[in-house]
């Protein structure tokens, strides 16, 4: 089934979506003023027990949408039968899967936030790789109410039995594509042979390409859909900057010193382009700190931390840091080298304009990316205006699909009607609505 959401009448309150006093109070604290729109529409259908897919813009309050409700479910089915996870053997009830570390933490914050006025009767446990399996072995005695894991060190402690997923009553998959795609198969497979058949599950996601959905017909019962994409409601700028070959990291550079930005999140396709672009920047006299998978977990925390605290200018990122990260008031993300699919294209700009702020994705494309970056509109709907900056001017500008395929072609209007005179861009250059 799937709601028509220009029909629907948005919640008002968190009260009208039915969720209990604890619940109400911790978001009163938390400032939560209503509820989004994702959260509105997944919340009755969390709670009357359907399977659900929803897809929202990353940022839009996905979170709290499925953990609101699978915290009121437990507490209330807690109640009723004097039943905690203590003394209760290694099970769990309610399962999060999610495809980073980072994220599996994050997550749990959320929902240990979320369950403050529960006086610890919901226990919540993360768990995930790069760090002692020990710890979490201990975490997971007596079992947990709710598990947020990383998919291969949960198949670690389920085979050290230190969990068991027989009776896991709701499955929920954040960044579902992802948890869908091919490099989890093996693992989501078999995770999903050991959880009962009888089970709620829910899929979140900003995007699911096509091969997805099949996937996700075979794997849920008669599931509510909700598409909430809009691009017109975005408060996120999107801008496409063109440059001659060799010059990216001068004119990221120029960017970078004219803007002054407190936080940028750069995104680049290697763990090795990490470093190389950092110590390129750092030639260049900014300093950046990196973000990958070959970093130890203590030294991605430190480093996340860090840069969600604001002491770190600039982020050089794998996407490892595309995923469902909340960096609070994020101003701008940069595509120095584009995203190879255009979902991660979609997951990599969500980390700016996160619930309602403004923000800024630019993505640094030479005459190499046009065609992959023409792709990347096509496949999300967009079309962006190619700009260039003063000082970067590209030799030439091809700006669509058949100009890109017949290199010989001119572009339309001899590029020179795109582009914008020098004082235009210099004076726009920083947030803009087109
Ligand atoms: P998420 O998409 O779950 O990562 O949430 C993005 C950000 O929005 C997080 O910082 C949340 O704390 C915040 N948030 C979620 N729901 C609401 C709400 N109803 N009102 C205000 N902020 C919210």
């Amino acid at each position: 089934m799937t709601i028509d959401t220009s029909q629907i009448k948005t919640a008002a309150n968190f009260t009208e979506l039915g969720l209990i006093s604890p619940l109400l109070a911790r978001l009163t604290e938390l400032k939560y003023q209503q509820p989004t729109p994702i959260q509105a529409q997944a919340i009755p259908s969390v709670l009357a027990g359907r399977d659900l897919i929803a897809g929202a813009n990353t940022g839009s309050g996905k979170t709290a949408a499925f953990a609101l409700p699978l915290l009121q479910k437990i507490q209330l089915s807690n109640n009723k039968t004097l039943n905690s996870k203590s003394g209760e053997g290694n099970f769990v009830t309610g399962l999060i899967l999610v495809p980073t570390r980072e994220l599996a933490k994050q997550v749990a914050d959320s929902i240990k936030s979320y369950a403050a006025h529960f006086n610890g009767a919901i226990k919540t446990v993360a768990v995930f790789g790069g760090v002692s399996a020990n710890t979490q072995m201990l975490a997971l005695r007596g079992g947990t109410d709710i598990l947020v894991a990383t998919p291969g060190r949960l198949l670690d402690l389920i085979s050290s039995n230190a969990i068991k997923l027989d009776r896991v009553k709701t499955l929920v998959l954040d960044e579902a594509d992802r948890m869908l795609s091919l490099g989890f198969t093996d693992e989501l497979s078999a995770l999903l042979a050991l959880l009962p058949s009888s089970k709620q599950i829910l899929l979140f996601s900003a995007t699911f390409p096509e091969q997805v959905q099949a996937l996700t017909q075979e794997l849920l019962n008669d599931p509510v859909e909700i598409q909430l994409q809009s691009s017109d409601a975005s408060t996120l700028v999107q801008r496409v900057f063109t440059v001659n070959k060799g010059q990216k990291t001068a004119l990221l550079a120029h960017l970078i010193k004219q803007h002054q930005w407190q936080q940028a999140l750069i995104f680049v396709n290697a763990k090795n382009s990490c470093n190389h672009l950092a110590e390129k920047l750092s030639k260049r006299g900014i300093n950046a700190e990196v973000f990958h998978g070959d970093k130890g977990q203590g030294a991605r925390s430190r480093v996340l931390d860090a840069f969600k605290a604001g002491d770190i200018d600039v982020l050089i990122a794998t996407d490892i840091a595309a995923r469902g990260l909340d960096i609070e008031k994020l101003p701008v993300v940069i595509n120095f080298d584009l995203p190879r699919s255009p979902s991660d294209y979609m997951h990599r700009i969500g980390r700016s304009g996160r619930a309602g702020e403004v923000g800024l994705a630019l993505s640094i494309i030479d005459h190499e990316d046009f065609h992959h970056f023409n792709v990347i509109e096509k496949k999300n709907k967009l079309r962006l205006e190619r700009e260039q900056v003063a000082g970067f001017e590209t030799v030439d500008v091809i700006s669509d699909v058949s100009a890109a395929e017949k290199p010989m072609a001119k572009p339309e209007g001899s590029g020179k009607k795109k582009r914008k005179n020098k004082e235009q861009v210099n004076a726009d250059i920083w947030l803009r609505r087109d």
